[in-house]
C-alpha cells in the first residue's frame, strides 16, 4: 500500500510487524487510528505503555499479572498441593475459564524445542523444581500435544519422578498440534479428568 505520509506509513509498518496482522489490515488500522479523536488515541497509546511497564511474572507461578503474587497463588481456597504445568498464560486462561480446576499453576513460558534451539534452561523449569521442594502432591502436565509439548512433558516427568511426586499428563483428547487456547472447554475438562499418571 502506498502512503502519502511518512508517519502513516511508519504506523502501518509497526502494526504489520504484530502477529496475525498483514499489510492490508495494518493499513486499515493505521487509517482508522488517524481518524479517531485524539483522546482515544492517547488512551490506546497509554494502555500499551502501562501494560508493558506494569505487567510482570507472578513470583510463584510465573503467570503474567500486576502484583508480586497473582490472584490465583494468593487464593487460600485453592489447592496449593496440585500444580498444573502450562506453556503460557493464555493456556492458563483457557483452563481457568472452565472453572473446574481448583489447583494452582506453573507457567513455563515456552516448550523445549531442539529444532528451535530452546533447551530446558530457556523455560521456567528450574523454578518449577524449586517449587516442588515444598508441599506438592501432584503435578499435572498440560503442555500442548505438539512435538515440543510432548518432549517437554517427558522431560519434566523424568525430572520429577525421582522426587516421589505423582506426575500426570492430560488425556490426549486434545488434538495433536492443538493449541490449548483454541480448544473448547468441554474438551479441556475431559482431558483434565482423563489424565493419566506417567
Ligand atoms: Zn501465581
Amino acid at each position: 500500500m502506498e502512503y502519502f505520509s511518512g508517519h502513516l506509513g511508519k504506523l502501518a509498518e509497526e502494526l504489520a510487524s504484530l502477529p496475525g496482522i498483514g499489510a492490508k489490515s495494518a493499513g486499515r488500522l493505521a487509517y482508522h487510528i488517524i481518524g479517531l479523536p485524539e483522546e482515544k488515541v492517547q488512551r490506546l497509546a497509554n494502555s500499551i505503555m502501562a501494560a508493558k511497564s506494569n505487567v510482570k511474572y507472578c513470583k510463584e507461578c510465573f503467570m503474567l499479572t500486576d502484583a508480586e503474587t497473582c490472584p490465583i497463588c494468593k487464593d487460600a481456597a485453592r489447592d496449593h498441593c496440585t500444580i498444573m504445568v502450562v506453556e503460557n498464560t493464555r493456556d492458563l486462561g483457557a483452563y481457568e475459564k472452565t472453572g473446574k480446576y481448583h489447583g494452582v499453576y506453573h507457567v513455563l513460558h515456552g516448550a523445549i524445542s531442539p529444532m528451535l534451539g530452546i533447551g530446558p534452561a530457556d523455560i521456567k523449569l528450574k523454578e518449577l523444581m524449586e517449587r516442588l521442594r515444598g508441599d506438592v502432591d501432584e503435578v499435572i502436565i498440560a503442555t500442548n500435544s505438539s512435538l515440543e509439548g510432548e518432549t517437554t512433558a517427558m522431560y519434566i516427568s523424568k525430572l520429577i519422578k525421582p522426587a516421589g511426586i505423582k506426575v500426570s499428563r492430560i488425556a490426549s483428547g486434545v488434538p495433536v498440534g492443538g493449541d490449548l487456547e483454541y480448544i473448547d472447554e468441554v474438551t479441556l475438562l475431559r482431558a483434565l479428568e482423563g489424565r493419566v499418571q506417567i
